[in-house]
């Protein structure tokens, strides 16, 4: 039967057709739905179902009408960030936290859990109003996607800010940061949250904003539209390094971040 292929989006399960969770046996035999009961229970929770090669690669049974495109609410986003939060042991953080050179307790703080059905790593993103918007997956090889039905939103620590922050790309360069001490938003990817920054830097009487670009011209493209966009004093700085969590990794302190800052002017 060889390997068994989680299935996807563009291949979905053939048993119940969503795109995520199940998995198809690599020879096209049989999958393992985790939806659909059958007489035969895997030892991952799903059903076995006996597939004839000729299902696979076949166009989606004539089912009704294509499923309208519906969002999460913010309530359905949280029950579920805190069902696998609440089951994340602190091995498990930790183990993450010394793969990545990070902290555990700012993985913690920016709401990392172990997303089982995925088998990913979850962050909560946050809206402009700071409710749960979606949540952003990460497998241990570091492939990146988001959990199906949610929004992009920005990655916000549980920690009160004093009047500054840095603003970074994605959880865990925001994770990096924490490790530092500094606080630390993070955006969706090198251009998207700037509302929500704004949302965020006004409700938590944030007086100026440090944007931090990855190393590369996307990065530094969107760090400039940022700074003009969050409606406060801002300054940019490109990073050393290709983000924030390879410099940490390669030495990288608190003090070092602070001294490369301070050469950089606030633009107003
Ligand atoms: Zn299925």
């Amino acid at each position: 039967m060889g390997e068994w292929v989680r299935v996807t989006r563009g291949a979905p399960c053939p048993i119940c057709r969503k795109p995520d969770w199940c998995t198809v046996a690599g020879d096209g035999t049989a999958a393992c739905c985790m939806r659909t009961e059958s007489d035969r229970r895997m030892g991952n929770g799903g059903w076995l179902h006996r597939l004839g090669r000729d299902l696979l690669g076949a166009p989606a049974r004539a089912a009704g009408p294509p499923m309208a495109r519906r969002y999460l609410s913010a309530e359905a986003l949280g029950k579920t960030w805190a069902r696998w939060a609440y089951s994340t042991t602190d091995a498990q953080v930790d183990g993450l936290a010394g793969r990545l050179g990070v902290s555990a307790e700012a993985l913690r703080v920016l709401g990392l859990c172990w997303a089982w059905p995925h088998e990913a790593w979850g962050f909560p993103m946050f809206d402009g109003d700071e409710e749960f918007a979606g949540i952003r997956l990460r497998s241990d090889d570091g492939d990146k996607w988001a959990l199906r039905g949610g929004r992009q939103g920005i990655f916000i620590p549980q920690v009160e800010p004093q009047g500054e922050t840095l603003i970074v790309e994605g959880p865990t360069d925001a994770a990096a940061a924490a490790t530092l001490g500094f606080h630390a938003l993070g955006r969706p990817s090198c251009n998207g949250g700037a509302r929500e920054i704004a949302a965020y830097c006004r409700r938590h009487g944030i007086k100026r904003v440090s944007v931090l670009a990855d190393n590369d011209s996307p990065g530094i493209k969107g760090a400039r539209a940022l700074c003009g966009q969050v409606g406060l004093p801002a300054r940019l700085m490109v990073l050393p390094a290709k983000d924030l969590r390879e410099w940490v990794r390669n030495g990288g302190t608190r003090q070092a971040v602070e001294a490369c800052l301070a050469v950089h002017r606030w633009n107003v």
